[in-house]
């Protein structure tokens, strides 16, 4: 599917992402604490197979095994370009299962946690060096994910913004305060790092995993960004226990579809069966 088709699709209907690939990967015995997106060099086959249990699902996009591939990120042996040939191979992985029935979506985590002091420079380079990777690679977008800090976001935007004109998705890691507020690691409230990234031109903002929130949880988050950017503007991918029900999640991820939100999916501990139920109509997800 072509970028052009993306976009023109993106706000006017909800698109349904695929779910986690770390914790999918796990299952399949990738070690704990291990980066995934190694296993695009060591077991790539494994890789696609995720891939492929999500296009079966019925995903309509998938977001491609980069997370954390990108200097800094992973042990410092590993070469520049090495980092470029995990991403490029794994944009390839997921356009191979993609074919012509899904989108593509490179991944990129934040560069640095929100309290290290690093330059500008440096967050610019790394977000510059893996986006041109996956750009290159022929992404349809790219997905900021997991970010704590709108300042780091702010950056990565405008670097990826600059490299092309394809569609950038800025998605933040949440928890709740102890007042109760939702908040990012850097204690950022929810109005202030979305507004960020809709200045910075994210084509979608939202959230994703999440740190010990519980579906009604996402939901409540999810509806306070779509006051913020308008549903048709967001991207919500919860992550979830591991004995979240399938149809809890199915049920929770109608909730948003109904109130129009731009992109769904599910992000640590979502499977394809999560990814199946939503996909299902919904009637028979109410009976
Ligand atoms: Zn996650």
């Amino acid at each position: 599917m072509s970028e052009i088709t993306l976009l023109s699709v993106l706000g006017k209907r909800p698109i349904l992402l695929d779910g986690a690939m770390g914790t999918e990967l796990h299952r399949l015995g990738l070690p704990a604490r291990t980066p995934s997106c190694l296993w695009c060099l060591e077991l790539p086959e494994q890789v696609l197979a995720v891939h492929r249990s999500y296009i079966a699902a019925g995903a309509e996009a998938l977001v491609c095994n980069s997370f954390l591939a990108a200097s800094g990120q992973l042990s410092t042996d590993i070469s520049s370009s090495e980092i470029d040939q995990i991403n490029t191979l794994a944009v390839s992985l997921a356009r191979d299962a993609a074919g012509d029935r899904a989108w593509v979506i490179g991944d990129i985590a934040p560069p640095a946690s929100p309290s290290d002091e690093i330059p500008d420079e440096r967050i610019r380079a790394a977000v510059d060096e893996q986006g041109s990777a996956l750009l290159d690679a022929n992404v349809n977008a790219i997905l900021l994910e997991t970010f704590s800090s709108s300042k780091q976001m702010r950056l990565a935007i405008g670097v990826l913004k600059r490299l092309s004109d394809r569609p950038v998705f800025a998605s933040y890691n949440f928890s709740r305060s102890s007042s109760g507020a939702f908040e990012t690691l850097s204690g950022e409230t929810v109005c202030d790092v979305i507004k960020t990234a809709m200045d910075a031109g994210a084509d979608l903002v939202g959230e994703n995993c999440g740190s010990k929130l519980s579906l009604d949880d996402h939901v409540e988050l999810a509806e306070h960004i779509f006051k913020i950017a308008g549903a048709g503007r967001t991207i919500i991918r919860p992550g979830v226990d591991a004995g979240t029900q399938v149809l809890d999640f199915a049920r929770a991820m109608q909730t948003l579809q109904n109130k129009g939100v731009g992109a769904l999916g599910g992000c640590c501990g979502t499977t394809p069966s999560h990814i199946r139920k939503v996909g299902l109509k919904r009637e028979w997800i109410c009976e």
